[in-house]
């Protein structure tokens, strides 16, 4: 695969998810940044999305609820480039019958080379890292020269 450099500006765009035994922890943690967060573009999936609207106030794009589609429309705005952060967290302890969706999820977050926090931590070190707000360079596939190739 080829990669090139695209900038991803200071106001981010971030998908917030969080299945149903962790959407009391992102709750928690969107309204403690909610400053920071205020800032930046946000999307969700439906339930998450409603319940952070209820909370924070905060402007939200709700898509549709994960287990009927929400995770997969994520993963089709990923590879748009038009999501530069998620903040998705998953429940390693309990079976989600959209399975197959969040494993797309985190794969097509792998392929486009976006930052994903998983849990409170790992979202607490991305939001308080200096490029949260920062324009930031970063690599992804080059789309154009991986159809060249094939065609
Ligand atoms: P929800 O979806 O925000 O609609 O609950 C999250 C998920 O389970 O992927």
């Amino acid at each position: 695969m080829e990669y090139k450099i695209i900038n991803s500006n200071a106001n981010k765009n971030i998908a917030l998810v969080a299945h149903d035994n962790m959407k009391p922890d992102l709750m928690a943690w969107c309204k403690k940044y909610t400053n920071k967060l205020a800032n930046h573009t946000l999307y969700a999936t439906g339930t998450t999305g409603k319940l952070l609207q209820k909370e924070t106030g905060l402007p939200i794009t709700s898509l549709i609820s994960g287990p009927l589609g929400g995770d997969q429309q994520i993963g089709a705005l990923i590879t748009e480039q038009k999501v530069d952060m998620m903040v998705f967290f998953w429940d390693p302890l309990e079976a989600q019958p959209h399975d197959p969706d969040v494993k797309a999820l985190l794969r097509l977050a792998a392929v486009w080379n976006i930052p994903v926090a998983c849990n409170q931590a790992s979202a607490d070190f991305l939001i308080t890292s200096s490029l949260f707000d920062e324009s930031y360079e970063k690599s992804v596939p080059d789309y154009n020269k991986y159809i060249a190739q094939r065609t």
